[in-house]
């Protein structure tokens, strides 16, 4: 299994060098988010000896006992699907990304518990650019808004924005949707506060990774394309 899953890296990471080649971009300004929501935490172990150390989870309580039954100091743990509030203090004390703050809500929740901990919150907006009513995110009309709130809010870093391509679009579809983050990054990024920046594009999955690279992304979520052929 081993093999196979470093057989799958390395092709994922080709097909993410040759994207950002295309786009006439440096390959280190991709990162490879492994997304192991898929597995068990014994074949995430493996994905880790493969050689990917950042590592999605979508679900808070799978991110919390994962990080804690691996207990590796190597994996960067990254939060990238919806939190409850309820779930804030325990998800900050492990991930080092949270790529799914989606709501005004939620900024102040993290704010609460990050001032508890004593502890500046790394985190990215989600931006709902389908306009899909079943994904989270802020309208891109809500950015501004969220902007100038985390900008108050002491434990918080906002380092850039995160959307998912609509659900049944084709590839001209996610490119669009894709280039409207990037541009709302661009449009924003001038007038941020001094804790709001705009260099993280956390977008692509297995499907529209390589579209998402040529768009602008810097953080790139694959799950599947990684198990692939793994039993
Ligand atoms: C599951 C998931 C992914 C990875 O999806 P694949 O298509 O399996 O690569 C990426 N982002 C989020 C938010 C997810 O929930």
């Amino acid at each position: 299994m081993l093999d196979q899953l470093k057989k799958n890296l390395s092709a994922v990471r080709e097909r993410i060098n040759a994207a950002a080649q295309r786009a006439g971009r440096e390959p280190e300004s991709v990162r490879l988010v492994g997304v192991t929501k898929y597995v068990d935490a014994a074949t995430t172990a493996l994905l880790v000896e493969a050689g990917c150390t950042i590592l999605g989870e979508n679900r808070p309580q799978s991110l919390w006992e994962k990080s804690s039954e691996l207990n590796d100091p190597q994996i960067e743990w990254h939060l990238i699907g919806h939190l409850q509030r309820n779930k804030v203090k325990r998800t900050i004390e492990v991930a080092t990304l949270i790529h799914s703050v989606d709501s005004l809500r939620l900024l102040n929740a993290i704010q609460m518990s990050g001032s508890e901990l004593n502890k500046t919150v790394r985190v990215l907006l989600e931006v709902n650019v389908s306009g899909e009513a079943s994904k989270h995110g802020f309208a891109p009309e809500g950015l501004f808004a969220a902007i100038e709130q985390a900008g108050s809010l002491s434990h918080l870093q906002v380092e850039g924005l995160m959307c998912m391509a609509g659900l049944d679009g084709n590839a001209d579809d996610a490119r669009r949707e894709f280039d409207t983050l990037r541009v709302l990054s661009e449009q924003h990024q001038a007038n941020c506060p001094a804790n709001v920046q705009m260099n993280e594009l956390s977008m692509g999955m297995s499907g529209d990774y390589e579209i998402a690279i040529e768009s602008g992304a810097t953080l790139v979520r694959v799950g599947s394309a990684l198990f692939a052929e793994i039993e």
